[in-house]
């Protein structure tokens, strides 16, 4: 068994109303400039987790899959800003660098699926969370944190 990193968390759901409620617990912290990824395949449970996510940041809108237009915007109260882009689509690196992530990230927080298509392009720090399939009901995630920011969520969710 390999050791887990410091910076690492794992939490097991059993519904798609539990990923919501943990996304829920993340999305409270949720500052502009703090950036979320979230790896896995199709059907993993990315949306899943953002619709709580965004719940919990406080967003009026409903979360959606972003997949033709790539980037959704999601309005908070006071004017706040949540950024959830979705890259599958996505077409080239060319293309992820024309997407204005600084501009995004100087308004609200930024939420990712299929971040493993832009690498270059996202901020190093970051919270990376990894979700797998491990049967119709149960979803594990892994959290790996770079930073600062992302190693507060870490603490914050394992107090939770
Ligand atoms: P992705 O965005 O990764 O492609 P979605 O969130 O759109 O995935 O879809 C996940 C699907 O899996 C949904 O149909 C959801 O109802 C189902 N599901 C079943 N169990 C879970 C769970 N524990 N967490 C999240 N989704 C789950
Ligand atoms: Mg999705």
């Amino acid at each position: 068994m390999p050791v887990l990193p410091a910076t690492a968390h794992r939490a097991t759901t059993h519904s798609p109303e539990e990923t919501r409620a943990l996304g829920a617990r993340l999305g409270v912290l949720l500052e502009p400039g703090d950036v979320v990824c979230l790896q896995g395949d199709l059907g993993a449970g990315k949306t899943t987790f953002v619709q709580g996510l965004a719940h919990g940041w406080g967003a009026l809108d409903a979360v959606s899959s972003p997949t033709f237009i790539i980037v959704n915007v999601y309005r908070g109260a006071l004017g706040a800003r949540l950024f959830h882009l979705d890259t599958y689509r996505l077409g080239s690196a060319p293309e992820a660098e024309e997407l204005d992530i600084d501009a995004m990230l100087a308004q609200g927080p930024l939420i990712v699926e299929w971040p493993e298509r832009m690498q270059n392009v996202l901020p190093p720090e970051r919270l990376w969370i990894t979700i797998e399939h491990i049967d119709e009901m149960q979803r594990a995630f892994a959290f790996e944190a770079s930073g600062a920011r992302a190693n507060q969520f870490l603490e914050r969710i394992r107090n939770a």
